[in-house]
């Protein structure tokens, strides 16, 4: 491949950089990023680095020495424009690098609410080390945080904010939260440790507008309130909107790649340009498991779709085939999921309440379609998490009956 030049300095890219060396890759390597720090990880932004458990040091993905130990040459600047025909990538400083293989890695930036006031200070997105430390200074002084979209970064950032000593009322459109990426009992188990912990919680309540100190809602001052769509204010002095991220796919579409949610690629993680290739949560891939296009975002589709490119570009090239799995902690509880359930049609919940749902402390859900085992969402229950990764992933059958048989466990059915 000659020189490879990685663009995006974040999870996927750094991932791609240090497999490729480790992978035997002799020729030179070129990660390029526009934050203006080392390569780290995104999880702890929402959690211990808000909260003041964790430092900056604890975020490094690798330290300084390792890159300089295995020559890939780390450089800050903007990737602003990728010539195919000439295989060059010119930086917003107008240095030119030339490629061999070129690796979009760009990830995604948080949507903003398009509505009258969201360019008022105090309301904010969480994406980088630089959001989470203004964040950070905002909490301190914040009488009333309100967070706009109740995801995983929304949630996380409201039970931050609680530990902190701060009440979230959170605000979501849809009926419950979590609504896209987790099932019924799931989000009903969440909805009540937030509520007990003294946050609350609004569904089905959309955003009319932000209120400013200084101003009836134009564009000006500080945050003062939120409007739902029903007409309620909300006092606010601090507001995070996590209603999820676009991928940046500009510079992709700008050099004539195929980009539909994400910059295309086929199975290898190979663009329509043999030549690049696109990795994690820039990249819409084929998933076989589903016979869907898919684009995610997480720690392990970066880490994997990473892995695999590297591989490729050092002689063993695999289809991707990767189990998608995910954790995300609030309080004291961690959520860890296995698989993708977006589509199905019954539920087994494994040590939920005597009703049946997950009421209990820790417990797992397991999602069907059919006969078919899609995912497994565990609630501290990391030993059935860890079972139901090596069920999906290595395709053990597990029908619905069995999962409700009395005495049935993960772990069990692995023996
Ligand atoms: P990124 O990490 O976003 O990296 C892309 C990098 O490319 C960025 O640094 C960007 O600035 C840079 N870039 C973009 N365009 C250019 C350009 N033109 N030139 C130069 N540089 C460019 N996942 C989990 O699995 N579990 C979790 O608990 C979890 N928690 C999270 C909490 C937070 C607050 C956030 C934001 C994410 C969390 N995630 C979690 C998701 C996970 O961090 C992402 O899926 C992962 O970081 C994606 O890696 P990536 O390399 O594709 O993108």
């Amino acid at each position: 491949a000659g020189h490879v030049v990685v663009i995006g300095a974040g999870q996927a890219g750094q991932q791609t950089a240090v497999s490729l060396r480790e992978g035997g890759h002799s020729g030179r390597i070129t990660l390029i990023g526009d934050e203006g720090v080392l390569p780290y990880e995104r999880p702890p932004l929402s959690k211990a680095y808000l909260k003041g458990d964790a430092d900056e040091s604890r975020l490094w993905l690798r330290p300084e020495t390792f890159y300089e130990r295995h020559a890939i040459e780390r450089v800050t600047g903007t990737a602003v424009a990728v010539d195919r025909a000439a295989r060059t990538v010119r930086l917003d400083d107008g240095t030119v690098h030339d490629y061999g293989h070129l690796v979009l890695a760009t990830g995604a930036l948080p949507r903003a609410l398009p509505v009258p006031g969201s360019g008022l200070r105090g309301v904010r997105t969480l994406r980088t080390l630089a959001d989470a430390e203004s964040l950070k200074k905002d909490l301190a002084g914040a009488a009333h945080v309100v967070v706009v979209g109740a995801g995983f970064i929304g949630l996380e950032f409201a039970a931050a904010a609680h530990d902190l000593g701060h009440e979230a009322t959170v605000v979501e459109a849809l009926g419950r939260p979590l609504a896209r990426v987790a099932s019924a009992p799931t989000a009903e188990h969440f909805t009540r440790l937030h509520e007990q912990h003294g946050n609350e919680l609004h569904f089905g309540q959309g955003i009319a507008r932000f209120h400013g100190d200084s101003d009836s809602g134009g564009g000006e001052g500080r945050v003062a309130a939120v409007e739902l769509t029903d007409g309620r204010r909300l006092p606010a002095d601090l507001v995070l909107v996590g209603v999820g991220v676009t991928p940046c796919t500009e510079l992709a579409e700008a050099a004539g790649l195929r980009v539909a949610g994400g910059i295309v690629t086929d199975s290898r993680l190979l663009t329509s340009d043999p030549h690049i290739s696109a990795v994690g949560d820039c990249a819409a891939f084929p998933h076989a498991r589903s016979g869907r296009r898919l684009r995610l975002e997480s720690v392990q589709n970066a880490v994997d779709h990473g892995r695999l490119v590297a591989d490729r570009l050092t002689g063993t090239t695999r289809t991707y085939d990767e189990l998608p799995w995910f954790w995300s902690t609030q309080f004291t509880t961690t959520l860890q999921i296995a698989g993708l359930g977006h589509d199905h049609d019954t539920q087994v919940v494994l040590n939920g309440d005597s009703g049946g749902s997950g009421n209990s402390g820790a417990f797992s859900v397991l999602l069907f379609r059919g006969d078919d085992l899609l995912a497994v969402e565990s609630v501290n229950r990391s030993a059935d998490h860890m079972a139901a990764r090596r069920i999906l992933g290595s395709g053990i059958p597990l029908t619905r009956r069995e999962a409700s048989a009395a005495g049935f466990t993960l772990k069990g059915h692995l023996k």
